[in-house]
């Protein structure tokens, strides 16, 4: 069967979302106490300066959203047994790179019955993951969908539903696709996000960020919103699109501001980082940074 590029798909726009959210992940990670102790990470964010490793690795919130990509390449919407196997098989192709417990123990057994994903995502958890992962691998699909808010939404509550049952797992995709849907459009403001994504504290979260002005320095949103560190989608989405819409025009400021928040922070910067691309792409950033960052093919 021949291939068909969906209706109103903007594959550019797709493109530059996961740059910059690739980017934000591979940036982020160089914060965790694995390459430098936490207060060195904290004096460098602060005085703005570049790792100088010659290669950022990015993680499994990049991994993920080429899956995803993928899929939707492929068949120009979220098929969910498709998007199940295209996880497990880029789990099994590289394990090592940071997924979350509830991912080592769900996608190997997508492995081998990826149709069972409607019996074994919700079992994660009791209930279901509410954690990161939908969130942080969904930017791409909001920019590429841009054109219609609600596919965008739907679509995202698709993509999620494979790994993360939980409702609030659902939100925090749906809030982030939104995003960058609506940072696509130009008409990119948290109330709107908050407008449109499902009720809960992931919504009362970006509720909360709306009511923070931008002159509040970023760790102290963080304090505020979560960074990231309780691993919930709740505890990361909210900080992560303050910061997106803080610099919704300067894709490096918003990943220097991301990183003040430290936390779960190659997802912060990879949420904050496929949103802001979305419109900007990457070509802003230090050619260092694009020269740092391993490749995405
Ligand atoms: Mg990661």
């Amino acid at each position: 069967m021949a291939l068909m590029t969906p209706p109103r798909a903007d594959l550019a726009a797709a493109r530059r979302s996961l740059e910059g959210l690739s980017l934000g992940d591979a940036f982020g990670e160089r914060w965790f106490p694995l390459f430098r102790p936490p207060q060195q990470a904290r004096n460098e964010i602060r005085a703005r300066r570049t790792p100088p490793e010659p290669v950022w690795h990015w993680t499994d919130d990049t991994a993920m959203a080429r899956a995803l990509q993928r899929v939707l390449d492929d068949h120009g919407e979220v098929d969910q047994d498709r998007l199940a196997t295209c996880f497990a098989l880029t789990y099994d192709i590289d394990p090592a790179r940071g997924y979350g417990h509830g991912m080592h123990i769900l996608l190997p057994e997508l492995l081998t019955a990826p149709a069972d994903w409607p019996t074994l995502a919700p079992e994660l958890f009791e209930g279901g993951s509410l954690g990161n992962g939908a969130a942080m691998r969904v930017a791409p699909l909001g920019a590429r969908f841009h054109a219609d808010l609600d596919h965008a939404a739907r679509q995202a509550q698709l993509s999620a539903e494979v790994t993360h049952a939980h409702p609030q797992g659902v939100a925090g995709a749906v809030a982030v696709a939104v995003a960058a849907a609506l940072q696509v459009r130009g008409g990119f403001t948290l109330t709107t996000v908050a407008d449109r994504t499902p009720e809960g504290p992931v919504r009362d979260g970006i509720r909360r960020a709306a009511a923070v002005p931008f002159t509040t320095e970023p760790w102290k949103a963080a304090d505020l919103l979560g960074n990231g560190q309780r691993i919930r989608a709740d505890d990361t989405v909210p900080f992560a699109l303050w910061t997106a819409a803080r610099h919704a025009g300067d894709l490096e400021a918003a990943l220097w501001a991301t990183a003040e928040g430290f936390g779960d922070v190659d997802t912060t910067c990879a949420i904050t980082g496929g949103v802001v691309a979305a419109a900007t792409g990457v070509d802003g950033v230090p050619a260092r940074w694009l020269r740092s960052r391993e490749p995405l093919s």
